[in-house]
């Protein structure tokens, strides 16, 4: 007899994660490695947020919280919603968890029954369609081309969905494309679920304060305050405040989703960490000019890596509006062999023959299931983008 549940045979472990530890173990074995594959800001955590954990550990904040958070957390987090979003939750409305994997662990398996389907545009995030099939869930991913930008189009959502979806889950900014959505590019997709009342939303924007260039990306409730009752906005602070560790995301939402979600938490992880809670209360509604300044920053790497992956033969990347990765064609590289004498067959033999000869470390992209390209994460500095890029043209330069 099998040591594990069937149900762990359907998934495998999260690739962006696994990719990552290896390169960290390189780099603990003295190998010159730049690891591109991480998905966390290099920036420390801001003083401000320390300071108030600090503070909340000397208070005797230790102790358990409500399970949906504690209500100081939860109006910070309303707050943050009507202030940045344009949407207004009351704090009954709102959940926290631990990460905002867990929220998304929290909405798929309290509320998808064997077979329901969750519509994901693709490239998507690694843990979306693994987390839908975990709770018994069907993914329905819809392709979306880099001849237009990596965007959804809304006539393909249409064609997606049927009687049997139960959701549709949107990312915006995208991990791995880095495209985003404004208000107008999603008026249509908006009309299409106006059309459609069986179908939930799930809109992940947890990168929404990192946009460039002037890009300005909204939300679906911001959009069309009709599908308030059916979508569940869902963000954290792992990303915008240099907060990976921490462990705290949250959603807004009908408070009948929100108790289902409270009452599965109850009996899994209970209340998120209460000194983290309290040091969220302090990003949330503290100063904001360190999200401006790591933005800025994140702004000049990605035009820096935009231009020189670009000068790299066989590579073609497309400019994305936020987060902080970059996701390359590699389809030029795909049939030849690399100076080391590896034949490229396919992306994730780029990505591995690329950290072997190379020594740098991406994502391909099957792991995001859009096979044909490569994820590279620009959170690092400045110097090691650049000495990464050259290492990259190199390698490209040497297959033939
Ligand atoms: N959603 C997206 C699109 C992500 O890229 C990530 C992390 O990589 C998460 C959610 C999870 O974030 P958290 O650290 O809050 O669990």
């Amino acid at each position: 007899m099998s040591l594990t549940a069937e149900r762990l045979d359907r998934i495998q472990p999260s690739l962006t994660i696994a990719i990552s530890t290896v390169a960290r173990r390189m780099i603990a074995e003295g190998k010159n490695v730049i690891s591109l594959s991480q998905g966390e800001p290099d920036f420390d955590t801001p003083r401000n947020v320390k300071d108030a954990a600090i503070r909340a550990l000397e208070n005797g904040e230790t102790k358990y919280t409500d399970v949906s958070g504690t209500p100081a957390l939860r109006r910070a987090v309303a707050q943050k919603f009507a202030r940045d979003s344009g949407i207004e939750y009351k704090p009954e409305e709102i959940i926290i968890s631990t990460g905002a994997k867990q929220v998304l662990f929290n909405a798929m398996l309290a509320t998808l029954n064997a077979g329901d389907e969750v519509i994901i545009p693709s490239p998507c995030w690694v843990s979306y369609p693994d987390i839908v099939t975990l709770a018994d869930g069907k993914p329905v991913l819809v392709p979306c081309g880099q001849n237009n930008g990596f965007k959804l189009r809304a006539e393909d959502l249409e064609a997606a969905i049927t009687p049997n979806t139960r959701w549709f889950m949107l990312n915006n900014p995208c991990n791995p494309t880095g495209a985003g959505y404004s208000a107008d590019d999603l008026r249509p997709i908006c009309d299409v679920l106006l059309r459609h009342p069986h179908v939930w939303v799930l809109t992940d924007d947890i990168y929404d304060s990192l946009a460039y260039a002037g890009f300005k990306p909204s939300t679906i409730v911001a959009v069309e305050p009709k599908l308030q009752d059916r979508t569940l906005t869902v963000h954290g602070v792992s990303k915008a405040y240099a907060m990976t560790g921490w462990r705290i995301g949250f959603a807004g939402g009908p408070v009948a989703l929100i108790k289902a979600m409270d009452k599965l938490q109850s009996q899994s992880t209970s209340n998120p960490n209460s000194i983290a809670q309290a040091a969220a209360i302090e990003a949330l509604t503290g100063q904001q000019e360190t999200v401006e300044t790591m933005r800025r920053v994140f702004e000049q790497r990605r035009d820096l890596v935009v231009g020189l992956l670009n000068q790299a033969p066989g590579m073609n990347c497309t400019n994305p509006d936020g987060a902080f990765y970059v996701y390359p064609s590699i389809h030029g590289c795909i049939g030849k062999t690399s100076a080391g004498g590896k034949l490229i067959k396919d992306d994730e033999a780029f990505a591995l023959a690329l950290l072997d000869e190379a020594g740098v470390a991406t994502v391909h992209g099957a792991a995001f299931c859009y096979p044909g390209y490569v994820r590279i994460s620009y959170a690092n500095a400045t110097e090691e983008l650049q000495e990464a890029c050259s290492r990259i043209r190199r390698f490209c330069e040497g297959l033939h």
